[in-house]
C-alpha cells in the first residue's frame, strides 16, 4: 500500500501539520493534488492537499484512514512543497496559509471553468437528409467550424429541430470547451524605443549574470523601457517573466504599454479580477499560453514553468509586504525564487528603500543607476513654502499665496495642475470647543473623520453617523472641525477658481468599478484642469500637460509614529513631484510645510536621494533600527479587556525571561497599541528588537503559542517580522 501526507483545509492551529492517509488501490494520487478525506471523530468530509507520497508505512500506526476521492488537477509539484515549507517557517505561517497563495482563489469554494458547447461539421448531407434545409445549416457550420453554439444558429434563423436532427444522426457534433472569462481587449501597438546609453548599459549588466539588481533611476528615466527590453530578450530564450507593481500604479497607461508591446502573451493579474477571472488566468499561465504576468503582489505565485525574470517596480512600496498570513514580503520571496532558478530579480525605484540601498552598498546586490530623464524633459523645479509664515501674515487658507498665484497662471495658460494631500475626507476630526469632547468611533479608539455630507466616518471600520448639532457631553453648540482632507481641498479650490474643472480621486470617489478609468481618461483628454488626490495619484501617471504640482501638507507623513516616517515622506514628495513636467513644458512643484527645514523635505527639494539616504541611514544605525536590526511585532487582541491585560502581563514576563538567552534582543512593552481598540477588540502590543534570526523568531512563536493555549478562544495573536506599520 502507498501512503500520502496530507494538509487538511482547516484553519485551526492544531491542524497545521501533515496527516498520513492510506491510498486505496483504485486511486492514483500524486503530490500537489486536492483530495477528499474523512476527518476527526465524526468522520467529517474535508478537502486536503497532498504534500508527499510514499510506500513506507508510518510507524506505530495500526489503522489508517484512506483517501476517499481525488480531484483531477495538480496545483504544485515536489519542488514547490519544499518552497511551501520554507515560506511557512520564514513567515511563521501555517501550511494552509502558504498553499492558498499557490492555488487560485475560488478553488476551495468549487469554482469551475465556464464551458460552452461548440458545434463541429462532421460530414456532408446524404440520403434522406440531403435537403436544402440541412445543407444550408451544414455549410454554415462548416464555414465557422468550432466557433458556433446552438443559440448562434437559431439567431441566424435556422430551425433548432433541424439542428438537433443533424446532431442526432452524426452530421454535426458538439464539443464542450472552456471559455475564458477574461479577454484582453483591443490595444494599440506600443513601439519599442531605441534605448539610450544608460538604458542599454542597464540591460547588458542585468542579463550578464543571475542575481538581484537594484535599478535606481529618477522618475522618467526610462526604467519601464528597460523592463520591456529585458522581457523581450527573456521571451526570446523561451523563458517567462513577472512584473510586480503596486496596485495603484497599474494604470491603464501602464497596462497599455505592456499589452501594446507583447499582445496576448500577457496576463494582467490584480485584485479587481473576479474569482472566475483569476481562475482562468491561473490556468492560462499553467497551460503555458502566457509568458508574462503584470500584476500586484500575488501575481508572484502564478504557476509559470520557466520563470527567469522578476521585476519589482517601485520596490520601496510597503504594499509588497502582505498584511495577512502568511505575512510575506514579495521582495524576499522573489529573491528566493530567482536564486533557485538562476534567474534575475530587478528591484526598481526612483527612491529605493533604505533597506535595498543599504544592501547595494554592502555589495549584497548590484546597483545600477539611471541619472537622466529619457525624454528631453527636465526634472521639475521645487520650491518649499513655509506655512508658518503664511499664518503669521494672516493667510489661513489651505493654499499658500505662491501656490494660488501659480495655479491662476496655469489655468490661464490651459495647463494642468495636480494637488496632493495624503488624507481623504473633509476634516480630520471634530471636537467640542467648550469641553474638548472628541468624536470617536464607538468600536475603535480613533477619532472619526468628517465628510462633506455632514457625516462622521471611521476610516478603520467604516462606521458612519451624522454629526449632531450639540456636543453629546456638554450640549454646547460650539462644535468645530480640525484638519484638512481632500474634500475640503476640493471645496476651497472651487471657491477660489469657480470656473476651473476640478476632479477628486481618492478611495471615496473610486469605489465603483471603472470610476478610476473614467476619471483617468477625463484628465488625460484635458477635460479637467485640476486633479486633487491622495497617494492614488502619486505614481504611474504620465500626463504631458501637467506643469504644476502642489504638495499641500508635506508634514503629514513626517509625523507618523513610524521609524520610516522620513523615508516615506521623501518618497512621497519625490513621487508626486515626478508627475510634473513630463512633456515639453517644464514642471514646477510647490511643497507646503510647517517644518521646511526637515532633511526629508529639503533633500526631496534638491532631488538628492543619496544625501537623504546618508543622513537617514546614520540615524537608523544610531537608534539600532532596521536595516541594522529586525523588529518582531506582536499584537494581542481580545474583546475581554481584563483577561487580555492579565495574560499579556504574564506573557511579557515569560518572553523577557526567554530573551535573556540572546545577547542582542530587547523587549519593549507590553503596552496598549497606538490604536488601542478596533472593532471592539482591545489591542496590546509587544515589540522585540535586535538581531532576530529566523530560528529565534520561530522559537518565540512556539513559546507564545504554547503560553496562549489555555486562552486561544478569547485572545488572538498576530505576529509580524519586519512589519509595515506598528499601530
Ligand atoms: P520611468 O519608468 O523611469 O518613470 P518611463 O519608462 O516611463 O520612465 O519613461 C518615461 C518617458 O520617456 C516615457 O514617455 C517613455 O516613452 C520615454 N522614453 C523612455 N525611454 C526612451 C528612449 N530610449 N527614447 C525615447 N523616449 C523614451
Ligand atoms: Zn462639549
Ligand atoms: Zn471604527
Amino acid at each position: 500500500m502507498s501512503y500520502a501526507g496530507i494538509v487538511v483545509n482547516n484553519e485551526a492551529l492544531s491542524m497545521d501539520r501533515i496527516f498520513t492517509y492510506g491510498i486505496p488501490q483504485n486511486l492514483t494520487v500524486s503530490v500537489g493534488q486536492r483530495v477528499k478525506v474523512s476527518f476527526g471523530q465524526g468522520n467529517k468530509r474535508i478537502d486536503g492537499f497532498v504534500m508527499r507520497v510514499t510506500d513506507e508505512a508510518p510507524e506505530g500506526v495500526s489503522r489508517l484512514k484512506e483517501i476517499q476521492s481525488v480531484y483531477p488537477e495538480t496545483y504544485f509539484d515536489e519542488e514547490q512543497v519544499a518552497f511551501i515549507e520554507v515560506l511557512r517557517e520564514k513567515y511563521l505561517a501555517s501550511y494552509l496559509d502558504v498553499i492558498k497563495l499557490l492555488i487560485p482563489r475560488g478553488i476551495l469554494s468549487g469554482m469551475k471553468y465556464k464551458t460552452s458547447e461548440k458545434l463541429y461539421f462532421v460530414k456532408e448531407a446524404e440520403g434522406r437528409y440531403d435537403k436544402d434545409q440541412y445543407r444550408s445549416i451544414l455549410s454554415y457550420v462548416k464555414a465557422n467550424q468550432g466557433k458556433l453554439i446552438k443559440a448562434d444558429l437559431s439567431k441566424a434563423g435556422f430551425s433548432v429541430s433541424s439542428v438537433n436532427t443533424l446532431l442526432k444522426h452524426g452530421f454535426l457534433s458538439v464539443m464542450s470547451e472552456n471559455e475564458y472569462r477574461y479577454n484582453i481587449e483591443e490595444y494599440e501597438e506600443y513601439k519599442a524605443r531605441n534605448l539610450n546609453e544608460e538604458q542599454l548599459h542597464a540591460v547588458e549588466k542585468i542579463k550578464s549574470a543571475p542575481g538581484t539588481y537594484l535599478l535606481h533611476g529618477i522618475t522618467g528615466s526610462g526604467k519601464t523601457e528597460v523592463f520591456l527590453e529585458l522581457i523581450r530578450q527573456n521571451i526570446e530564450k523561451g523563458y517567462d517573466s513577472i512584473v510586480l507593481l503596486p496596485e495603484i500604479s497599474l494604470t491603464p497607461q501602464m497596462i497599455e504599454r505592456f499589452k501594446g508591446r507583447f499582445g496576448k502573451d500577457i496576463t494582467i493579474f490584480h485584485s479587481r479580477l473576479s474569482d472566475g477571472e483569476r481562475y482562468d488566468e491561473w490556468h492560462r499561465v499553467k497551460s503555458g499560453k502566457v509568458k508574462i504576468a503584470i500584476g500586484a503582489r500575488s501575481a508572484l505565485f502564478l504557476p509559470f514553468q520557466n520563470l527567469r525574470l522578476v521585476v519589482i517596480d517601485e520596490e520601496h512600496e510597503s504594499t509588497y509586504k502582505s498584511e495577512m498570513n502568511p505575512k510575506y514580503n514579495a521582495r524576499e520571496v522573489a529573491e528566493l525564487m530567482m536564486e533557485k532558478q538562476d534567474g534575475q530579480l530587478v528591484l526598481a525605484s526612483a527612491t529605493p528603500s533604505v533597506e535595498s540601498f543599504h544592501r547595494a552598498e554592502k555589495k549584497e546586490i548590484e546597483l545600477i543607476t539611471l541619472q537622466n530623464r529619457a525624454t528631453r524633459s527636465v526634472l521639475p523645479s521645487m520650491e518649499i513654502v513655509d506655512m508658518r509664515d503664511e499664518l503669521m501674515s494672516g493667510n489661513r487658507s489651505i493654499f499658500s499665496r505662491t501656490l494660488l498665484e501659480k495655479m491662476k497662471e496655469r489655468l490661464e495658460r490651459k495647463e494642468q495642475i495636480i494637488l496632493f494631500l495624503n488624507r481623504r475626507g473633509f476634516s480630520t476630526f471634530v471636537s467640542c470647543r467648550s469641553c474638548g469632547y472628541v468624536f470617536k468611533c464607538e468600536n475603535c479608539d480613533i477619532s472619526m473623520t468628517h465628510h462633506r455630507d455632514n457625516s462622521l466616518m471611521c476610516h478603520q471600520c467604516g462606521a458612519r453617523k451624522y454629526l449632531p448639532k450639540t456636543c453629546p457631553a456638554c450640549q454646547s453648540k460650539y462644535i468645530k472641525q480640525f484638519g484638512t482632507g481632500t474634500e475640503k481641498v476640493e471645496e476651497s479650490v472651487r471657491k477660489f477658481f469657480p470656473d476651473a474643472r476640478v476632479m477628486r480621486m481618492d478611495r471615496d470617489t473610486t469605489r465603483q468599478k471603472n470610476s478610476y478609468e473614467l476619471m483617468y481618461n477625463d484628465f488625460k483628454n484635458n477635460e479637467c484642469d485640476i486633479l486633487i488626490g491622495t497617494q492614488m495619484i502619486s505614481k504611474g501617471l504620465d500626463f504631458k500637460d501637467v506643469t504644476l504640482v502642489g504638495v499641500l501638507a508635506a508634514d503629514l507623513s513626517l509625523n507618523m509614529p513610524d521609524y520610516r516616517a522620513s523615508e516615506k515622506t521623501f518618497q512621497l514628495i519625490t513621487q508626486v513631484a515626478g508627475r510634473a513636467g513630463r512633456g515639453d513644458k517644464p514642471g514646477e512643484v510647490i511643497i507646503q510645510s510647517y517644518s521646511p527645514d526637515n532633511f526629508a523635505i529639503t533633500s526631496a527639494q534638491s532631488h538628492d536621494y543619496k544625501g537623504f539616504y546618508r543622513r537617514e541611514v546614520e540615524m537608523r544605525q544610531a537608534l539600532n533600527n532596521p536595516p541594522f536590526s529586525r523588529l518582531f511585532y506582536l499584537v494581542f487582541t481580545s474583546e475581554k479587556e481584563d483577561l487580555l491585560i492579565k495574560n499579556i502581563q504574564s506573557i511579557g514576563g515569560v518572553l523577557r525571561k526567554h530573551l535573556t538567552k540572546y545577547d542582542n534582543m530587547i523587549l519593549l512593552g507590553p503596552s496598549p497599541c497606538i490604536i488601542s481598540k478596533i472593532k471592539n477588540n482591545y489591542r496590546w502590543q509587544v515589540l522585540i528588537k535586535g538581531e532576530i534570526h529566523d530560528e529565534a523568531a520561530l522559537e518565540i512563536r512556539n513559546l507564545i503559542q504554547q503560553e496562549m493555549k489555555p486562552v486561544y478562544k478569547d485572545i488572538k495573536v498576530s505576529m509580524d517580522l519586519n512589519p509595515n506599520s506598528m499601530m
